[in-house]
């Protein structure tokens, strides 16, 4: 089976073919050379993830799935939330936004924050959404060099290390991410075998 994954980022298509294993075939979005740029106009991790497979699913009517992901602090009410690849601004960068964010957070004790991913399936019959998620809290200064985004300063439940202190293999084995990809994962299995 052929599944198109609306992505540009090869790390995470690279993840998931590992995930996957033979029987599904991962295509990304460099793969199919697809280079429109698809505007994440909605406000909900769901919203987008759906408008994503959508628009990929309207370009090639095969079957294809998205995903979204936000860091959610629960003193700031979600934020950044949907909001986390630009929460300091339209063209900023991580430290840019951990900053914002550890600056938002000061003054408040309680630090509990979680990663949630959202993916949306679809085909020709169905569409069909999984979530994953990671609890944790936010500490004051960041740590560890691995990883990108939010990871230094996200240490999930469980752990002493940030995300960022964590090899990939081993972030993986409780990443948000993992967690809702295990979940599309086991949902084709059992559409393969039906
Ligand atoms: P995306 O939906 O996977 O592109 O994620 C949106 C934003 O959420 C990224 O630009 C990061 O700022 C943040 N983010 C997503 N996943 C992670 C993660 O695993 N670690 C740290 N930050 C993340």
């Amino acid at each position: 089976m052929k599944l198109i994954f609306a992505t540009a980022n090869d790390n995470k298509a690279i993840e998931l073919q590992e995930l996957m294993g033979d029987l599904i075939q991962i295509q990304s979005l460099k793969d199919l050379s697809f280079t429109q740029e698809i505007e994440e106009t909605e406000t909900t991790l769901e919203g987008n993830s759906k408008l994503k497979a959508h628009v990929v699913f309207d370009a090639y009517n095969r079957p294809c799935f998205a995903d979204d992901t936000g860091l959610e602090v629960e003193a700031l009410n979600g934020a950044p939330g949907v909001f986390s690849a630009r929460y300091s601004g339209p063209n900023c960068n991580s430290s840019e936004n951990m900053a914002l964010l550890l600056k938002n957070l000061a003054n408040f004790s309680n630090k509990k924050a979680r990663f949630r991913t959202v993916i949306t399936y679809r085909d020709e019959m169905e569409i069909i959404q999984f979530e994953g998620i990671v609890n944790g809290i936010i500490i004051g200064k960041g740590r560890g060099n691995y990883g990108f985004g939010y990871d230094p300063i996200f240490i999930p439940d469980g752990s002493q290390l940030t995300f960022a202190e964590m090899p990939l293999e081993e972030k993986n084995k409780f990443s948000h991410r993992a967690r809702a990809f295990e979940k599309l994962k086991s949902y084709l299995m059992d559409k393969l075998q039906a």
